[in-house]
């Protein structure tokens, strides 16, 4: 699938219907969706999208042009965020089956992971049968974001194997490198390294945990989840960059593994939201509680 399910959170807004036709063949490994959001001017800005839905008799019509959709190329349909024609603000999400009239794939830019797994979703004049409507009409963009809000936490489990990885070939490549006669984790500056190494992989994995227990308890842990994607992509980060300079020049050749963790790894800090974009929604979750806590005790004891 290229990543974590996309369907995942969709199960809760979907009808029985949908559930049956679309998420569990998808959960059966029978068919494959991608999510697409992302236009090429509507990024972190994602209210910018141009993608509209007409209504049309007992359906809708969607045309627009959808970038970046991951598992595009292989995917049999697609969860679609679209703009309602003629509103500012409300957006509606569909399951839209990628073959038929009115839409294609086309081939997507490659990442710097070299991995071909993302493609557009082009849509001209599209219908979708109203019965494809995820939840109500105008709640789309809340879908959308709270498959985001979970799909970020469950992209740092994948982060997490990446980084242990890194740790892994950076303790065997100190141990078996020699220099002047010695192997590299005989040196402290090394040795230094290696520490903070496991320790940042250590941090970054409890948190993950944590959120990760309070989402199987029932409870959306979505400030946390947008600081585990925040501290664990940038963490995953810090260690591979180290992880590279540990092995040298053999981290920076091509075709060497560390090099396509690296690669890999990086692309983390923009998708699912970048890094800013986890700290502005960490920063308005801190000013809601600064509210709280400027009103005095009672409002505090309220909750
Ligand atoms: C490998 C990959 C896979 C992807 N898969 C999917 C997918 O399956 N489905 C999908 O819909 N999308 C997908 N995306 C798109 C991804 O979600 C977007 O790339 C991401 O949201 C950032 O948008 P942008 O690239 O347009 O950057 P921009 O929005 O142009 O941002 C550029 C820079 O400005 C910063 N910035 C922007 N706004 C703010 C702000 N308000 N405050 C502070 N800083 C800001 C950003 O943090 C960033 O550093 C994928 C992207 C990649 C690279």
């Amino acid at each position: 699938m290229g990543g974590p399910l996309r369907a995942g959170d969709i199960f809760r807004h979907a009808t029985e219907r949908q559930i049956e036709e679309y998420l569990l063949p998808v959960a059966r490994g029978e068919r494959a969706c991608c999510f697409s959001l992302t236009e090429a001017d509507a990024g972190s800005d994602v209210r910018a999208m141009r993608t509209t839905a007409v209504r049309d008799g007992d359906g809708y019509r969607l045309t627009g042009h959808k970038v970046f959709s991951t598992a595009g190329p292989f995917a049999d349909f697609a969860i679609v965020i679209a703009r309602m024609d003629g509103t500012e603000n409300s957006y509606s999400a569909f399951f839209v089956d990628l073959d038929g009239p009115g839409r294609r794939v086309e081939e997507g830019a490659t990442p710097m992971s070299g991995e071909h797994i993302e493609a557009d979703v082009v849509l001209d004049d599209c219908f979708v049968p109203a019965a494809n409507l995820i939840g109500a009409e105008g709640d789309g963009m809340r879908i959308g974001l709270g498959r985001v809000t979970v799909n970020r936490l469950l992209h740092c489990p994948t982060l997490l194997g990446m980084a242990r990885r890194a740790i892994e070939l950076s303790l065997v490549r100190a141990r078996t490198r020699t220099v002047h006669g010695e192997p590299l984790l005989k040196l402290q500056a090394i040795q230094h390294k290696l520490a903070d190494m496991a320790t940042e992989y250590y941090a970054a994995r409890s948190m993950t945990y944590g959120a990760i227990a309070a989402l199987d308890a029932g409870v959306r842990p979505r400030l946390e989840a947008f600081m585990c994607k925040l501290y664990v992509a940038e963490t995953a980060f810090r260690i591979l960059d180290e992880a590279v300079q540990i092995h040298g020049k053999e981290g920076l050749t091509q075709g060497s593994e560390v090099e396509y963790l690296f690669r890999k790894v990086r692309m983390f800090r923009v998708l699912t939201g970048t890094s800013e974009i986890q700290r502005n929604a960490v920063a308005k979750g801190l000013s809601m509680y600064a509210e709280v806590l400027a009103a005095g005790p009672d409002a505090t004891n309220r909750g």
